[in-house]
């Protein structure tokens, strides 16, 4: 385990799911880990009681809101920008205002609060987005708004790596594959669908793809940057 002693994390959606496991790996690795949250409170509390991180609500399509917490972090070591709603279905039917809602937090929240982070992030520092293997693949109907945010990280990811590339900044995007979740979980109605097109034919776990976020904010992975990283059980294989 690579030690985070000292090193200050941020977490933008920590209180559950991926983002949670991210929020404890960092914590039992010595970092100072604050993490946000939206809705999930008695999660939230939950967690910074069992990990001693901090939890901060603030909903990641509050640009105001979002960067206001960034800056309070102060100098951020390692960003990990994790929020992420799945709006899905028939795109003649969905709610126009829901799916912008979506674009808001998987998109506009990931980008203004990477920029906002890399402000005062020291040398050397680290911003990981987690987007999906949908960002590459849409082998089922009903998820096109959901993987154009995908996507949309992937040129994010891109071109910020290429901006904060001289001071050592790294920036990658984690696309995790179906994984078990509230959002998705591992015995819900589209798991066998899912399951067919996967080389492990079973859903991931969320400490999987901690794992590679452990990576990417490692010294070791300093010359990772500007890439995508899939975690998918062969789901796009
Ligand atoms: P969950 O729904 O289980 O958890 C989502 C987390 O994001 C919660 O902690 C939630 O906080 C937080 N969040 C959502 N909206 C906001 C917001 N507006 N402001 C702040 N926090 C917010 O999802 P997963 O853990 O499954 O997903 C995490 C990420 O991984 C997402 O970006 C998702 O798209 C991606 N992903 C997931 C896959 C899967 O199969 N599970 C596959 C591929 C990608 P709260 O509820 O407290 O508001």
């Amino acid at each position: 385990v690579t030690d985070f002693k000292g090193k200050t994390v941020l977490v933008v959606g920590g209180s559950r799911g991926i983002g949670a496991a991210i929020v404890r790996d960092f914590a039992a690795s010595g970092a100072k880990v604050r993490f946000t949250y939206a809705g999930a409170t008695d999660a939230a509390k939950a967690l910074a009681e069992s990990t001693g991180a901090v939890a901060v609500q603030a909903d990641a399509a509050d640009r105001a809101a979002l960067l206001q917490t960034v800056r309070d972090a102060g100098p951020i070591d390692v960003f990990v920008y994790n929020a992420g709603l799945l709006i899905n279905g028939d795109p003649l039917e969905l709610d126009a205002d829901a799916v912008d809602r979506m674009i808001d937090v998987n998109v506009r929240g990931a980008y203004h609060g990477s920029v906002e982070a890399a402000r005062a992030m020291p040398a050397n520092g680290r911003i990981i987005v987690i987007g999906s293997v949908n960002g590459d693949r849409v082998p089922f109907p009903g998820i096109s708004a959901y993987a154009m945010t995908k996507s949309a990280l992937q040129g994010m990811a891109r071109g910020l790596a290429r901006d904060f590339g001289p001071r050592g900044i790294t920036v990658n995007v984690v696309q995790p594959g179906p994984t078990d979740t509230g959002m998705n979980p591992a015995d819900g109605p589209y798991a066998s669908q899912m399951h067919a097109v996967m080389a492990t034919g079973r859903h991931g776990t969320v400490d999987e793809v901690t794992h590679l976020v452990r990576y990417l904010a490692s010294p070791g992975a300093s010359g990772t940057t500007g890439a995508m990283h899939t975690i998918d059980g062969g789901f796009g294989a």
